[in-house]
């Protein structure tokens, strides 16, 4: 194992988490979408509570999988032969493409989306609201990422340059921020903006099962699941039957996914 690797790996990830929150709190006070009171007490403590649950299982682990896939000869980029810029580009595209798939799982099957609803259930959307995840949900990502790896061939390089695009990409999406009008178009044609990405939080169930990308928009276009909505749109964002509303401590929304359903379940 390449230790070095490994902590250069974190130490990416966590300078680009923390310029990501930088610039998304600047763009909510340049160009704020609404007013609202952020959740920072909920969000920020379920943050506290991934963050020490991914580290004790395993806080480099894409980096980990990849080096070792390599050095095993697995995958398909590395049984094509594909040069490391073609490897580390086809695997962003291939894992973003598979963080769609699975984001639309979790709205499909009820066990999944017991624990996705956690982080839809924040009535105002926020950068922070892109930290806010039940760690059950990251615990039963993880295996579906490292899977991914291992089959395409993913390089390390490919899963540090994947895993900063897609954390850069989640914090700003989240933003209560509109782009400018002239430049939502551009952007939104190859990204997810913040824009696409509230509509995905909309508490309508019609809407909210659209817009799943993270990064690229083109795999909601492609598979049909694209909804068009003009920056500055007022949406009403949270889950629709609202009955989550008695969840106001950290505690209630982490035993929330364990709870006997007293409510529609998606
Ligand atoms: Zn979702």
């Amino acid at each position: 194992m390449n230790g070095a690797g490994e902590t250069t790996y974190q130490l990416v990830r966590i300078l680009c988490l923390a310029a990501a929150i930088a610039i998304g709190l600047a763009m909510e006070r340049w160009r704020p979408h609404a007013r609202l009171r952020p959740a920072w007490r909920t969000n920020l403590g379920l943050w506290a509570v991934d963050s020490v649950a991914m580290a004790t299982v395993c806080g480099a682990c894409g980096w980990i999988v990849a080096a070792w896939a390599a050095s095993a000869g697995l995958g398909l980029l590395t049984w094509a032969g594909a040069g490391t810029a073609l490897a580390v580009g086809v695997g962003v595209l291939g894992l973003d493409a598979v963080s769609y798939a699975w984001h639309r799982a979790n709205h499909r099957l009820p066990l999944l989306w017991r624990f996705h609803q956690v982080h839809h259930g924040d009535e105002s959307f926020h950068v922070t609201t892109a930290l806010r995840f039940h760690p059950g949900e990251l615990l039963l990502a993880l295996p579906v990422r490292l899977a991914a790896i291992v089959l395409l061939g993913v390089p390390p390089a490919g899963v540090l340059v994947f895993e900063s695009i897609f954390g850069v990409a989640n914090l700003l999406e989240h933003g209560n921020f509109d782009l400018p009008r002239r430049v939502e178009p551009m952007v939104r044609r190859l990204f997810v903006t913040p824009s696409l990405h509230r509509g995905h939080h909309a508490s309508d169930w019609r809407e909210l099962d659209t817009n799943f990308g993270t990064v690229f928009s083109f795999w909601d276009r492609v598979a049909g699941t694209f909804r068009a909505s003009a920056p500055d749109r007022r949406v009403t964002t949270g889950l629709p039957d609202r009955s989550t509303r008695d969840a106001t401590t950290l505690s209630a929304w982490l035993v929330l996914p364990f709870e006997r359903s007293r409510r529609p379940l998606h």
